[in-house]
């Protein structure tokens, strides 16, 4: 029997249940019956929560969230199964009568018992339940409903129930058993043996599976939910968090007590205790592999698995003379506490035994503070113990993880990280397992110590993952550069596309054989998956020529992934698109490298970048800036045909895929534009004065092998055009130049003694005339085309993007 688990979000709306609906299915189609755990709809739970809080105090909005609860399932029903809508509308109808009887209870009585409380908020798993069942019913799986507040017993801690697995066990196999091969069932409720209605506390239903998935003896409990796993943290706050493979049941345990959202921490116990797996995937993006909680963990050398936080807590604080070299003292701090049913966070106690400090829930101070000095009265009246005092607005920050032991300097780089950032410590807990180092924090400070310290710990040891698109020349040099890096490289290529196929291994892919095994395991191209497996921090490398491809950017920069591209296209876009990428980069904190859009290896945009950033003003670039138009023109003397010319210079990489876009000058013409805006000039591609060289029937060519045959019967033009400069002991270039008065691309003839006179097939030369370069310009020259000099240039922006560099 598998057990799933799908969450609020997996389930908040019509078009999120169809794609659970296909993960189920797919299960089915394998043949093995599964029980679907099933959260309410997202955002219902917080709705009765809140009628809890209105309807004894006679607020009139009960009735208001009660029909908007109401019209959330209507709305479900009439988008999932419109022509079953009137069965499903009477499967539901008796939950929603049983609700409205237990709010009008605490409206007359004006009071909310924990047992009410509990039996309210059960009815947003009842009723998910239900509609799901009903559409599975519809949608022809072999499917039925199942209640757990029928079967599972639990203890009668309302708000916080637990499993009493013993009694539990008959009914648990009575419920599953029969012909139905997918059971719907409720998450997050139970039932007391007399029949009252409990709840496991908010999250629950992840301990319902883990409780389900033991008692039926489950190979594994599959958690569904919004993001890529347990990741090294909360990704809502550190956009660089990175997908974890794998942790042991402590480390699950540790992160999620300390503040892991994405798993509610009693769910690892009776998955423990029969040693099965917990897998955490991702609804919307199920061919995430998922991260695995089991006993062996990860096995990775990282120090620190996860950095979490619990937002909110307050610090208590008992010190006094009369406290040193006293026995008993903790222990009797600790059973005032227990007596007040107050949950302890976190201890810490200086070796001066001055004081002693403890951790809460804010809403557990006052409780606290007067058990305590009430426990220790005489002390406080002897003035040997002073009064508890409180600070509030306080967050705990954790490092988790299981390799942090015995290795030094864990702390230092905790301070270190905190202390660059000015944010000050209140208290520190270390356990001596040495799982889990915990500071507290002023909790204003919450976000940037997370990212800091993740940053220190997380980023600063794992390798980066490149995803690249593109697998042409460019791309197939670009694998074989980072292959030979060598396992030391601080990067991993973990996803790899064409144009109709792709491959994720977010483990990293063997680059020796990756073209079978793009073939062979790659799944079809969609670029919108392609990019949801990419985590943040990551390196989005585009070598394509391809401008769907480009529209990629912003959203990779949005969400903190770099960018590391040789197509040109998006930078010769609009001016404001070009401002936009680089906003977004600076903003989310990635980098966005595109030194290979001109003189394919030249530095030519570090270049003009350091000009400018020192306060130099480049005002004039002349350039030959194509290393195909380049080859062509040099080697197109009398005799030789031009067509042949531009085939071979096609043959060695020289011209884009579609020679075209070379001849036409566009490509150069992008190139001069890039150049202009590097020099901090506003330019659009209008501005650029081009000047085509082919003849009207090579432009009017439909397609590529009309082009050729275009330009065959065009060879004697060209003949004539070379035997004309030759003639005058001068030189065919196609050259660039951009200056104050305009930017221009075109054919000229240059004479013997100009710089670009002598330049060798394929070679690019930049003369760069800047205020501090006046008499003697700068000049960049070297080979501008190739498919290695492009992919070096595309492997250093890999390698200078942030997320590398950091770990440097
Ligand atoms: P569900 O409704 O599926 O149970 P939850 O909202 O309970 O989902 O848990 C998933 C959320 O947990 C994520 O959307 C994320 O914002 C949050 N979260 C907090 N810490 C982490 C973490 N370390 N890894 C992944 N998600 C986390
Ligand atoms: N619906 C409950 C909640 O929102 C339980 C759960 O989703 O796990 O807390
Ligand atoms: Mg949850």
């Amino acid at each position: 029997m598998h057990v799933l688990k799908f969450g609020g979000t997996s389930v908040g709306t019509p078009q999120n249940i169809r794609r659970v609906a296909e993960i189920v299915k797919q299960i089915e189609r394998s043949g093995h019956k599964q029980i679907v755990v099933v959260s309410a709809f997202a955002g219902i739970t917080d709705l009765l929560q809140q009628i809890t809080q209105v309807a004894p105090a006679r607020d009139t909005a009960c009735q208001l969230i009660l029909d908007k609860i109401e019209k959330r399932h209507q709305d479900a029903i009439n988008a999932l199964i419109p022509d079953a809508a009137a069965e499903a509308w009477n499967e539901i109808t008796p939950f929603l009568i049983q609700l409205k009887e237990a709010v009008r209870g605490a409206y007359l009585l004006r009071e909310c018992s924990p047992r009410i409380h509990d039996l309210i908020l059960s009815f947003g798993e009842r009723l998910s339940a239900t509609v799901i069942a009903v559409y599975f019913k519809h949608n022809g799986m072999a499917a039925c409903f199942r209640d757990t507040t029928e079967f599972l017993i639990s203890d009668d801690r309302f708000g916080g129930a637990r499993v009493d697995m013993a009694r539990s066990m008959a009914g648990i196999k009575t419920a599953f058993s029969g012909e139905a091969s997918i059971f719907v069932t409720t998450g997050f409720i139970a039932s007391t043996g007399d029949g009252r209605v409990t709840t496991f506390g908010r999250g629950g239903s992840d301990y319902s599976a883990a409780v389900l998935a033991a008692a039926v003896d489950a190979p594994e409990v599959k958690i569904w939910t919004d993001v890529n796993g347990v990741m090294s943290a909360n990704p809502a706050i550190v956009k660089r968090a990175r997908s974890l493979s794998a942790m042991t049941y402590q480390e699950a345990m540790e992160l999620s007590h300390f503040g892991a959202g994405v798993l509610y921490p009693p769910t690892i116990q009776p998955a423990m205790e029969k040693n099965i797996p917990i897998r955490i995937l991702n609804t919307f993006n199920p061919d995430f592999e998922g991260t695995v909680i089991n006993r062996s963990g990860s096995g990775s050398s990282n120090n620190a698995t996860g950095i979490t936080a619990i937002p909110d807590i307050a610090l208590l604080t008992i010190e006094g003379s009369g406290m040193i070299g006293v026995p008993g003292i903790a222990a009797r701090l600790f059973g005032f506490l227990a007596a007040a049913d107050v949950n302890v966070i976190l201890i810490t106690q200086a070796s001066s035994e001055h004081s002693i400090c403890v951790a809460l829930h804010p809403a557990d101070v006052s409780v606290a503070r007067k058990a305590i000095e009430n426990g220790f009265r005489h002390e406080i009246r002897a003035r040997e113990m002073e009064r508890v005092r409180v600070q509030k607005g306080l967050c705990v920050l954790a490092v988790v993880g299981q390799n942090m032991r015995h290795v030094p300097g864990i702390a230092a780089r905790l301070f270190q990280a905190l202390g660059q950032k000015g944010i000050n410590v209140y208290a520190i807990a270390q356990g001596s397992s040495e799982l889990n180092v915990s500071v507290v924090l002023n909790k204003k400070h919450i976000n940037q110590a997370l990212n800091a310290v993740h940053e220190a710990f997380i980023h600063a040891s794992a390798k980066t993952p490149v995803f690249l698109l593109g697998v042409g020349g460019v791309g197939s040099a670009l694998l074989a550069q980072i292959d030979a890096l060598g396992t030391d490289a601080p990067i991993v290529v973990c996803g790899i596309a064409n144009s109709r196929r792709m491959w994720i291994e977010h483990k990293g892919i063997d680059l020796t054989d990756w073209q079978r095994a793009l073939d062979k395991k790659g799944k079809k191209m969609n670029s919108a998956v392609f990019l949801s497996a990419m985590p943040a921090g990551a390196v989005l490398v585009d070598c394509t020529a391809n401008a769907v491809v480009t529209d990629l950017y912003e959203k990779a920069l949005a969400a903190g992934i770099s960018v590391a591209t040789a197509n040109k296209i998006a930078f010769a876009q609009s001016g404001d698109r070009y401002q936009v990428l680089h906003r977004l980069a600076v903003e989310s904190g990635a980098s966005l490298g595109y030194e290979a859009t001109v003189g394919a290896g030249l530095p030519v945009i570090a270049t003009l970048k350091m000009l400018r950033r020192c306060g130099d003003v480049v005002d004039r670039v002349e350039a030959v800036l194509s290393g195909s138009l380049g080859y062509i023109f040099s080697t197109l003397t009398p005799g030789k045909k031009f067509s042949a010319i531009v085939r071979r210079a096609g043959d060695l990489g020289y011209t884009e895929p579609d020679p075209r876009v070379d001849l036409g000058g566009a490509d150069v013409a992008r190139k001069i534009l890039i150049i202009a805006r590097e020099c901090g000039v506003s330019a659009e591609w209008s501005d650029i004065e081009r000047d085509d060289f082919l003849p009207q029937s090579c432009r009017d060519a439909a397609d590529l092998d009309a082009f050729f045959i275009a330009l065959e019967q065009a060879d004697g033009y060209f003949e004539g055009l070379a035997q004309k400069s030759a003639a005058r002991g001068r030189k065919l270039c196609y050259a660039a130049e951009f200056n104050p008065e305009y930017i221009r691309a075109g054919l000229k003839e240059v004479e013997p003694g100009h710089p670009f006179y002598d330049l060798s097939p394929g070679e690019n030369m930049l003369i760069i005339h800047s205020r501090n370069y006046t008499d003697t310009p700068m000049v960049i020259r070297g080979m501008g085309a190739g498919t290695a000099v492009t992919a070096s240039a595309v492997l250093n922006d890999i390698l200078q993007s942030k997320g590398v560099v950091n770990r440097l």
